[in-house]
This record gives C-alpha cells, structure tokens and sequence, in this order.
C-alpha cells in the first residue's frame, strides 16, 4: 500500500471522527469534562489502532524481498515463505489488531516464525 493512500484514507476517518464528536457536542452542551473525554478517548483509540495495523501491515514484506531473504534466528538457515498468517495484537491502550503477515519455515530445523517488522 502506498503512503500517500494511506495517509487520504486515515485523514477521511479522522474528519469522521470530528465530525461525529463536533455533533455530539452540540447535543450535548452540558457534557462535562470526563464525558467528552468519554466520547473521544474510543474514537481516537480506534483511529490509532487502524494507524497501527496499517504501517504493520505496509512494512510486512519488505523483509522478504530484500536481497539475504529472511534467516531463521535458530540456526540461520534460510527461510522458505510459507504464505501469510493473521496475528491478532494488543496495542499498548488495550485495542485488538489484526496483523496480516509472511510465514516462513526453516528448511533446516523446521521452525516456523513471523519475521520481525
Ligand atoms: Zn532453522
């Protein structure tokens, strides 16, 4: 996915974001403090859980086309890919993301891993 795509589609979610809490604001003009917060705090998390996933998932297999390949980090073999695998995360604020990854397995000792990035 390029960059650029990325940034348009999170800038159109986070206008849904403002929007939708501007709104909310408006019917809600005695809200205090910790409500509005209340209001924010999900939206905003939910916004940066698919910021998260999205770079994660952009970085994934440039690993794999670089030149050395992937090794395993067991015996250095190299990695034979093994398509991908979906990895379900937590970020550090508690949401669940979905981490769409290369496979590989190691010819030589047959250890399976998610190569870092
Ligand atoms: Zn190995």
């Amino acid at each position: 996915m390029k960059g650029k795509q990325l940034a348009e589609d999170w800038s159109g979610l986070s206008e849904e974001i403002m929007e939708d809490v501007a709104g909310w604001r408006a019917q809600h003009p005695q809200a205090t403090l910790r409500e509005i917060e209340a209001e924010l705090d999900p939206r905003l998390s939910g916004l940066r859980a698919r910021m998260i996933t999205d770079l994660a998932n952009s970085g994934a297999s440039a690993e794999w086309e670089s030149a050395q390949g992937v090794v395993c980090p067991e015996c250095g073999a190299k990695l034979i890919k093994k398509g991908k695998k979906k990895r379900i995360l937590l970020t550090r604020d508690g949401q669940m993301i979905e981490l769409v990854r290369d496979y590989g397995v190691c010819v030589a000792c047959g250890q399976g891993i998610f190569p870092p990035g």
